[in-house]
């Protein structure tokens, strides 16, 4: 795989060159937050982007927000802050996943292969009927595309999945730490208000929040509005 490792802090990161490299990954190190924006928009083949918060330039988060305002791929926030309000807010900012240094190897390298293919659904693995209907939506878990009436709604790719996973059994109520258990894999323990984040998010853009329901104190269910 092709890594971007934002690193500025030099013995980390040659230690994690060494490491990425000998399991087979070819690497690219950049020590700034400028330099990563520039190496994020030029290396069309990224597989995955390690990024350090604490950056001699700019912070990791704003780096963060303004990689995925532009692009889509898998970033990892490694980071010696290991307080949840960080995590959170990475989170919210875009990132997949979030690893406290110091951190062994091999977990690094298990989180990369989970983003990696969190990120590319394969399509043998998607079902045979992958376009489900429900009422005016239509939601495609092949191509994550969804429709309401037949005109494309632009979510996130973690805003399709909370969707999908309540369409997964329309009317059932999911709890939040499900629903995070389900789209972020348990990465999130805690931070149960990023779901409501993300459901506020998809009820404005299907253009009614009557299709996702609030169970209070419970979570929230796929609605059928009129
Ligand atoms: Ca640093």
């Amino acid at each position: 795989m092709h890594i971007l490792l934002v690193e500025d802090d030099r013995s980390v990161a040659a230690s994690a060159i060494d490491g990425l490299t000998a399991l087979g990954h070819s690497v690219d190190h950049v020590v700034s937050g400028t330099a990563a924006l520039e190496a994020a928009k030029l290396m069309s083949s990224l597989d995955v982007i390690l990024l350090d918060l604490g950056l001699p330039d700019m912070d990791g988060q704003e780096v963060c927000r303004r990689i995925r305002s532009t692009s889509e791929t898998p970033i990892i926030v490694v980071s010696a802050r290991d307080d949840e309000a960080d995590r959170v807010i990475a989170l919210e900012l875009g990132a997949d996943d979030y690893l406290v240094k110091p951190y062994g190897m091999r977990e690094l390298s298990a989180r990369i292969r989970a983003v990696v293919r969190r990120s590319q659904p394969t399509p043998a693995a998607a079902p045979a009927s992958a376009v489900q209907e429900i009422g005016r939506l239509t939601i495609d878990r092949r191509s994550q595309r969804v429709h309401i009436d037949g005109e494309e709604i632009a979510l996130t790719a973690k805003e399709f999945d909370v969707l999908a996973y309540l369409a997964e059994d329309p009317g059932a109520v999911r709890r939040r730490t499900e629903i995070l258990e389900h789209v972020w894999e348990g990465h999130w323990y805690g931070a149960t208000k990023t779901v409501d984040a993300h459901v506020a998010a998809i009820r404005k853009k299907l253009g009614d929040s009557g299709w996702i329901e609030a169970v209070r104190g419970v979570g929230f269910r796929l609605g059928f509005p009129e």
